[in-house]
């Protein structure tokens, strides 16, 4: 069986499967940028009934974070992006690696690395660079003084090749450079950016592997895609310098290139690069403030990319069928907040309540509210329609479960009215509120209390007003028979007869 969905996968209709990954550093969060990126390479895949692979590039064991690809891997989980090939965590949170083309963490390929790094050198297209610390300073330093372009100046390009292997062999420190050509253009066809021209002069001969044996990004991507089998390389427009070594690379190896996509930045509304000291950039900064997966990714999904036609609102599984490179744009995406709270309130007001309050639970144990001996789904529903995040719904909601409520009295009175008319009708209502016969509802109480507001002849807003403030303690919030149907009778008359007495 796996056999036959193995053949399956490698060609369909004589066509060449499609195959996209999404390659993070594991160094902290996932920010909404990757997230982009990853939820491009995936849905690029599944509209083409290919493959979505995810790997992780941890050779910079410098800024390798503890927690990190936990991190990564539950953030696309969040999103409903699912991965088919690499790294995965089970229910248990625990991660694994799946496929015939792994391992998928970069640390565990030194030895594949090794093999094509040595080949490189073999066949003349790499070497081995002794050039000291100091030395590099140095040329550096010359080079900024005379406002020359940066970069290494080639010292041991032309060391002869047996030499330079005696050395390595004696127990000599080096590195290895990978020969970039040194005159020509090396030209990319972009699925966003349409052709773009690099000089080879002006790249300097790039690291390929480190003093301490790992492979640099530049080398670990390239063979990487390539064993992997990636027909597309999705990712943030930063990685474009790097793609002209790239593509020098495939051809030393003389492997064919996979096309690119590099999909252009996220900016804010002040056009500046989305980043940590301007607010929030990470899934989880979104997921903790309560923002629905649902939300997020349609959102994220229009960041760069737009089906025509007016239609906004597209579940995950309708992107799937929806998305295409043709319509990604090219200039910088405008992160709008706003627009996020548009859609976030959106979904929020049209989920299933059951399902509302299931994803508003760990909010209300958050802020400690205890909520099992209420009716959560009456109690969510009051803000239901209104909120723009969870965390919001359940900060406006919390005064349910408050056992003193504080407000300031002044807040009771109705717009020109007085403190002894709200008193007044406070007190009336009170005394008629405890009268009242039948099962006490929202239903119940907007039945007989607006007759009888009228039959007394007060105005809606002079007895309604300080009703919901004495309910609520709030400035706004949803209505006095929606409070008070979910207060209950005893609570509904001891909020009003506190605010009796606070006038
Ligand atoms: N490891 C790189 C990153 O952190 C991957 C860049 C790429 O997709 O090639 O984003």
């Amino acid at each position: 069986m796996n056999e036959v969905r193995e053949i399956l996968h490698c060609v369909q209709n004589d066509r060449i499967m499609i195959k996209t990954r999404f390659a993070p550093s594991p160094t902290g969060f996932l920010h909404v940028g990757g997230l982009r990126s990853a939820l491009y390479a995936y849905l690029f895949a599944k509209k083409n009934g290919g493959t979505f692979l995810l790997r992780i590039e941890d050779t910079d064991r410098e800024r390798f974070v503890e927690g990190a690809v936990e991190n990564m891997v539950s953030a696309l989980h969040w999103a409903g992006i699912a991965i088919d090939e690499g790294v995965d965590m089970d229910e248990g949170d625990k991660v694994f690696q799946k496929g015939d083309n792994g391992p998928y963490m970069q640390s565990e390929r030194l030895e594949i690395y090794k093999k094509y790094v040595d080949q490189l050198v073999d066949q003349g297209d790499a070497y081995y660079c002794f050039c000291s610390k100091e030395r590099l300073t140095e040329v550096r330093e010359y080079q900024q003084l005379n406002k020359l372009p940066t970069g290494y100046d080639g010292h041991c390009r032309d060391l002869d090749l047996s030499e330079a292997k005696k050395r390595v062999e004696a127990g000599e420190g080096c590195i290895v450079r990978m020969k970039m050509p040194k005159e020509g253009v090396t030209t990319i066809e972009d699925m966003v950016r349409g052709k773009v021209e690099f000089q080879n002069k002006l790249i300097d001969d790039q690291v390929i592997l480190k003093a301490d044996g790992f492979p640099t990004y530049h080398m670990a991507v390239v063979v990487d895609d390539h064993e992997m089998g990636i027909t597309h390389v999705i990712r943030g427009e930063e990685w474009l310098p790097s793609t002209p070594k790239h593509v020098a690379l495939y051809n030393m190896l003389g492997w064919e290139l996979p096309q690119f996509a590099h999909l252009s930045m996220l900016v804010n509304e002040q056009k500046q690069k989305l980043s940590k000291r301007h607010g929030d950039v990470s899934v989880e900064d979104f997921k903790e403030k309560g923002y629905l997966p649902e939300a997020m990714v349609n959102f994220i999904a229009f960041l760069g990319w737009n089906p025509g036609g007016d239609r906004e609102l597209f579940t995950l599984s309708e992107l799937e069928k929806e998305f295409d490179f043709a319509k990604v744009h090219k200039p910088a995406a405008v992160f709008n907040r706003e627009k996020l709270d548009w859609y976030n309130k959106h979904y929020i007001a049209n989920l299933d309540t059951t399902e509302l309050v299931e994803r508003c639970k760990s909010f209300f144990t958050n802020q400690g509210l205890e909520y099992e001996a209420w009716n959560m789904e009456q109690i969510v529903k009051l803000e239901q329609g209104r909120a723009n995040t969870l965390l919001e719904l359940v900060d406006n909601v919390s005064f349910v479960f408050a056992e003193n409520l504080e407000y300031d009295p002044e807040l009771i009175v109705w717009k020109k009215s007085t403190r002894e008319d709200a008193k007044e009708k406070l007190t009336l209502l009170s005394e008629f509120l405890e009268s009242l016969e039948g099962e006490w509802s929202t239903g119940l109480l907007e039945e007989k209390v607006l007759p009888w507001i009228k039959d007394q002849g007060f105005g809606n807003g002079d007895v309604l007003w300080p009703t919901r403030v004495a309910l609520s303690g709030q400035k706004n919030s949803s209505g006095p028979f929606e409070i008070a149907g979910v207060l209950g009778q005893e609570k509904t008359l001891s909020r009003i007869k506190k605010a009796i007495e606070l006038l």
